[in-house]
């Protein structure tokens, strides 16, 4: 992407800019490849219900095999895959692939208490034409309960395309499904959208709660973010608990459920079976 440079009418591509955007098109075409190749993978990080101790499902978290940097996380490459359009594909492929081994793990162990899974969509993908549509039929080709799908929204989803997105949530949401808006108190401040969609559950960014033990404003919101779900009538998970001292002082604020290193870290499926058996 070259930058116009002051009067001079002409662009200038400083090395620096091109060494980027090589590497940006190397990793993008390795994506488009991996995807088809079947290096992605779908990890799993338990979610506790906080009062019981007990595990009330999983997060699908995305991982990269890379055949030559070992095992990516999203931040090394998400970046690429939203700007050369594949975050949609990616999203889509990862809703199945989490649906399909959660599924074959309930029949294989019909015993397992109902565990609920939790997919991230990124903000463009309520926008696109036919998620609803396409949400429904890997459901119905999985057999995955949709009661049990929840569906991961961030802020800056529900501020770009209020119209569509209101419906298609609607939608979800009369199909079973149950939203959860992600990284909550990070984007904006505007809280009017909480009553204007069929949101669940809120869950709080782990900024606030790595600083709530230390900060008194990070405390004061972590507060204010359960005391108003509570009035909402929505759940709250606090992300990225790894002390005890959080998890202590989220449970005396009455947090319902909650994820981190604490607890676990994201697993493999195997390990993520063993880990709901243990908990
Ligand atoms: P997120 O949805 O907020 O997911 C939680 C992130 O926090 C995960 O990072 C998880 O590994 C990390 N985490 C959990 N507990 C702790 C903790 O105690 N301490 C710390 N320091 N970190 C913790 P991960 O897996 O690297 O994912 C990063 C972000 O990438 C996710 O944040 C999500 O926004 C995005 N992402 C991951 N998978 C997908 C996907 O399939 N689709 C889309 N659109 N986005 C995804
Ligand atoms: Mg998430
Ligand atoms: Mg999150
Ligand atoms: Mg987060």
């Amino acid at each position: 992407r070259a930058k116009h440079s002051g009067g001079a009418g002409h662009q200038v591509f400083t090395p620096q800019m091109r060494e980027h955007t090589i590497r940006m098109a190397r990793l993008e075409n390795e994506l488009k490849h991996g995807l088809g190749r079947g290096e992605l993978r779908v990890v799993y990080q338990p979610i506790m219900a906080l009062d019981e101790g007990r595990v009330a499902g999983f997060e699908a978290l995305l991982r990269w095999q890379h055949p030559e940097h070992g095992l990516l996380e999203p931040g090394a490459f998400l970046d690429v895959a939203e700007e050369c359009g594949m975050m949609l594909d990616i999203d889509r492929w990862v809703l199945r692939e989490a649906c399909t081994q959660l599924r074959r793990w309930q029949q294989e162990s019909p015993h397992t208490p109902p565990l609920s899974l939790n997919v991230n969509f990124s903000a463009r993908h309520f926008a696109a034409p036919g998620v609803y549509e396409q949400v429904r039929g890997v459901l119905a080709d999985t057999g995955f309960a949709p009661e049990r799908l929840n569906l991961e929204i961030t802020e800056g989803a529900l501020l770009a395309r209020p119209e569509a997105i209101g419906q298609t949530l609607e939608k979800l949401r009369a199909l079973g499904v149950r939203l959860h808006l992600d990284d909550f108190g990070t984007g904006y401040s505007s809280l009017s959208y909480l009553h204007s969609y069929p949101l669940d559950t809120l869950k709080i960014d782990r900024s606030f709660v790595r600083g709530m033990l230390t900060s008194a404003s990070s405390a004061e919101l972590v507060r204010t973010i359960i005391a108003m779900a509570k009035n909402m009538k929505m759940r709250v998970v606090a992300e990225g608990i790894e002390e005890v001292r959080h998890l202590d002082a989220l449970r005396e604020l009455g947090c319902d459920y909650g994820q981190g290193y604490l607890f676990a870290r994201p697993l493999s499926v195997s390990e993520a079976r063993q880990f709901a058996r243990e908990h």
